[in-house]
């Protein structure tokens, strides 16, 4: 049988528990779920693509069937095919989400109409937390080690630790 293999596309700019909740529920829906750092091209990002990765591969412990990629310069579905994709996974905390998710999902269904968007809602606990508002806690010295895991805590004490007082 082929095959199912899921790419998580994002900015992951940093991964967060929400982030990794989702991954950890596509890698039970299917064979190989490949977590895909992309260039968000209206975001100016905190982390580099290869700290990202890494930072992403160090929390991954304990998903022999998950992986991380970067991509820079590529369309997702066009990502998607390069790894032999069949699925978007994204994620949903809320109606903004939907809104903007549902848009992205009917392009790329355009684009790419043998690539099905497989949106998954965000769990409560996790629906508040956005890699945006990590930051801004983090750059004020709040304790963010409850809603991103510890080595993506770590490297954000390190790059913004105290140099917002
Ligand atoms: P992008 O800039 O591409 O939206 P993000 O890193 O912000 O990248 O988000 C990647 C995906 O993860 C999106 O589908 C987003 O809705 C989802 N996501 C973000 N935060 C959470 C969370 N706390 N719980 C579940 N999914 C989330």
């Amino acid at each position: 049988m082929t095959e199912r293999i899921a790419i998580f596309p994002g900015s992951f700019d940093p991964f967060t528990n929400g982030h990794l909740d989702t991954v950890r529920r596509a890698s039970a829906i299917f064979d190989r779920v490949v977590v895909a750092v992309m260039t968000n091209t209206s975001k100016q990002p905190l982390f580099s693509a290869s700290e990202k990765t890494a930072l992403i591969a160090g929390a991954l412990v304990g998903l022999p069937n998950v992986s991380v990629v970067a991509q820079s310069a590529a369309l997702t579905v066009d990502f998607a095919r390069h790894l032999h994709a069949q699925f978007i996974v994204r994620g949903l905390r809320n109606v903004q989400d939907f809104s903007y998710e549902n848009d992205i999902a009917a392009v790329n269904a355009r684009l790419a109409p043998d690539i099905q968007t497989v949106l998954l809602p965000a769990k409560p606990e996790y629906a508040a937390i956005s890699s945006s508002i990590i930051k801004e806690v983090a750059a004020f010295g709040g304790d963010v080690s409850t809603m991103v895991p510890a080595n993506v805590a770590r490297a954000l004490q390190q790059k913004l630790g105290g140099t917002i007082q």
